[in-house]
């Protein structure tokens, strides 16, 4: 009776895999390739980018950011941000705050790094 199971299941298995065979792939090749295909919610909140030309300088993404991620600098030109990045933990107050749409978090999600310097955006 054991033996009859086994050859079921072994059956069932096999019938199972030839119908998927002939089936459209459901998964995608990422992160080798087909980065295009992977699906980015509306809304989400990816890496920050920051357009220097649009800062005005007035330091409120500094005072409502909770994670010490932004320090304000002189530039020998004028007041401004720079970020570090590896802080962020992409709350968007900055973004929201901001009166000149100086900062925005994009859909980026590929934000690992090997080194923290390259996650300092001046
Ligand atoms: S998203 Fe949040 S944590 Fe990141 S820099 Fe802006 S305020 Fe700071
Ligand atoms: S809130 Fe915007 S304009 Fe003000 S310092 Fe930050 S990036 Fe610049």
């Amino acid at each position: 009776m054991k033996k009859v199971n086994e050859v079921n299941s072994y059956m069932a298995m096999t019938f199972e895999a030839l119908r998927h065979i002939l089936k459209k792939r459901a998964t995608i090749l990422y992160p080798f390739k087909e980065r295009e295909k992977v699906h980015v919610p509306k809304g989400f909140r990816g890496e920050l980018v920051f357009y220097l030309d649009k800062c005005i300088g007035c330091a409120s993404c500094f005072k409502v950011c909770p994670s010490e991620t932004i320090e304000i600098i002189y530039d020998g030109q004028k007041r401004r941000p720079i970020f570090y990045l590896d802080r962020c933990t992409r709350c968007q107050q900055c973004e929201e705050i901001c009166p000149t749409h100086a900062i925005e978090l994009t859909d980026n999600f590929e934000t690992v790094g090997f080194d923290r310097k390259e996650k300092i955006v001046k």
